[in-house]
């Protein structure tokens, strides 16, 4: 399950942030995932939920944020998010391969003391 990887990694880098910020307590953990990331937001909510027992992360918050898929047009220089799984540009047309988000995953935020 590559959700639960995910979450254990980013309890610890989360586990982390808090220490050098002197708190012993983590309240809200903020992800960013891209749609392209592959991970599932439900599935890493369950995963959150398994990784943080016995952990100063126990009683906090899971927030997702989804980032949507952003492709720039070589063409016309439009950026925008796809309809579907083919990239087509709504202003010219062109099918492009230039993404420029959606993969992210990663800590945007936390809330500790
Ligand atoms: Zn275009």
């Amino acid at each position: 399950m590559h959700e639960l990887s995910v979450m254990a990694n980013t309890l610890e880098i989360a586990l982390d942030q808090m220490r050098r910020q002197g708190a012993s307590r983590i309240h809200v953990i903020t992800l960013r995932i891209g749609e392209l990331s592959g991970v599932v937001p439900e599935a890493l909510t369950f995963a959150f939920e398994a990784v943080v027992i016995g952990t100063p992360a126990e009683k906090a918050r899971l927030v997702v944020e989804v980032v949507p898929v952003l492709c720039h047009c070589p063409r016309c220089g439009n950026e925008f998010h796809p309809a579907d799984v083919i990239y087509q540009c709504p202003t010219c047309a062109h099918i492009s391969a230039d993404v420029r988000g959606g993969c992210e995953l990663e800590l945007a935020s936390l809330e500790v003391s």
